[in-house]
């Protein structure tokens, strides 16, 4: 028992918050036979506004088949430009995205966790975190301390552990907005097999609907500071332009998207960050679901290395993150600033270009990364930096003036 009457526990490894990163962090540390507790404030299974779109190399990073739980494939893409603007349609010969629900798929992978010995408990929130003079953690829930020698926060955006541990806030946030419509006799013809985007509809950002088993699910999304205030509207256009009732829109939820800074610290001694939590996703798609199971597989030898005492920190992970998971996340935020201010040329090229979408698609089917496909546009890569820095003027000009 601890002064204030709280029982005390003791435990090789907490994870904090149990998404894809936590519950990926978990199986990977109760694999190798250390004592790991998973907690979760939520009760499970919870809902996260996502869009639930896994691409296939984040499927693939898992070593078990999540088909239980997806309830859509995706081949092909339909790309809009504005409300009423130019229209394109591509198909690939392979899966590009599986289609879930995050309140499936991540009970799905909590459940694989627990089977590999992970201890879970939800509806657990964590109070307080605190790193110990002997470099060890004091995890603090209404009616626990758990003291362990290792630490992961997997526990979002703006999580209490990166919080209390004094990581810095990522510079940067964009915003969504997402709800269901459904459809009982499954999506409707034009969604079917396909993502649909709508570029140029938010600062910063985009709208989509997505197919599912029996709704579609609709979202816009864009920087935090202009695109805040417009979700709702924005919605609710989008919903008109493809003469869906917005009325029916149902489990309305919005949520950050954390943009990291590449390079900065993702670890402490024996506490690291995973997924949303180390701001890890990817700008440009606004794709956190692979980071968060890269990292959360890529935490675990480390902390396994730490606690059998062959390395001081988690530094290791760290670089492997810069190295393996974030590794063209520069480039991405370059591409995000230019094709937000500028969306018709690649608009243009993805209808006009089969070079140019067999690339795009083996980047989102990890084929391929940002990096090679801006050297695709040869002399310009030299141009990325001052272009990004434009586009990232214009729009803010752009929207800004319309306020
Ligand atoms: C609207 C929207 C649409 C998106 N669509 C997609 C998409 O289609 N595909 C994609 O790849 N990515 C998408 N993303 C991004 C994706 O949702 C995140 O990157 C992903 O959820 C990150 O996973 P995570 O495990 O790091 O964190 P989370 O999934 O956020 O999990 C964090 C967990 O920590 C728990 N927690 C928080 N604080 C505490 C506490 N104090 N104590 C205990 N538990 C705590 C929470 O309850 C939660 O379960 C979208 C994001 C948004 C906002």
């Amino acid at each position: 028992m601890t002064s204030s009457g709280l029982e005390r526990i003791e435990r090789d490894v907490v994870v904090v918050g149990a998404g894809p990163a936590g519950s990926t962090a978990a199986r990977g540390i109760a694999s190798a036979g250390r004592d790991v507790l998973l907690l979760d404030r939520a009760k499970f299974p919870r809902d996260k506004p996502c869009g639930g779109g896994v691409t296939i190399r984040c499927a693939e990073l898992l070593p078990f088949d999540i088909s239980p739980v997806v309830e859509h494939t995706v081949t092909g893409a339909e790309v809009r430009l504005g409300h009423l603007g130019r229209r394109v349609q591509r198909e690939y010969d392979g899966v590009l995205t599986y289609m879930t629900q995050r309140r499936r798929l991540d009970h799905f992978l909590v459940e694989r966790a627990q089977e590999a010995g992970a201890e879970f408990r939800d509806g657990v929130p964590v109070a307080r975190v605190r790193k110990l003079p002997d470099s060890t953690f004091e995890v603090a829930t209404r009616d626990q301390v758990i003291h362990a020698r290792a630490l992961v926060g997997a526990d979002g955006a703006n999580g209490i552990v990166a919080n209390s541990l004094g990581f810095a806030r990522p510079p940067e946030a964009a915003v969504a907005l997402e709800g269901n419509i459904a459809c009982p006799g499954g999506p409707p013809a034009w969604t079917q097999g396909r993502v649909v985007l709508q570029l140029g509809v938010m600062p910063g950002g985009y709208a989509w609907v997505f197919p599912k088993g029996d709704h579609i699910n609709v979202g816009v999304g864009g920087w935090k500071a202009i695109a805040g205030p417009r979700l709702r509207p924005a919605l609710e256009r989008v919903c008109r332009d493809y003469g869906l009732d917005s009325s029916q829109l149902t489990n309305l939820r919005g949520h950050h998207l954390p943009i990291g800074r590449p390079g900065a610290p993702l670890t402490v001694g024996g506490a690291a960050l995973v997924g949303d939590a180390g701001a890890l996703l990817d700008p440009l798609s606004g794709e956190g679901i692979y980071a968060a199971i890269a990292s959360g597989t890529a935490v675990a030898p480390a902390i396994e290395d730490y606690l059998a005492g062959r390395v001081q920190s988690l530094i290791g992970y760290e670089l492997t993150v810069a190295r393996e998971i974030v590794r063209d996340a520069a480039a991405s935020k370059a591409l995000m600033d230019i094709f937000h201010a500028w969306p018709d040329p690649w608009v243009w090229l993805l209808q006009h270009s089969e070079r140019f979408w067999t690339r795009f698609c083996e980047v989102v089917r990890g084929d391929d990364g940002y990096d090679h496909l801006v050297h695709s546009f040869g002399p310009l890569i030299l141009a990325l930096g001052p272009m990004a820095r434009a586009g990232r003027a214009w729009t803010s000009r752009q929207w800004g003036d319309e306020r």
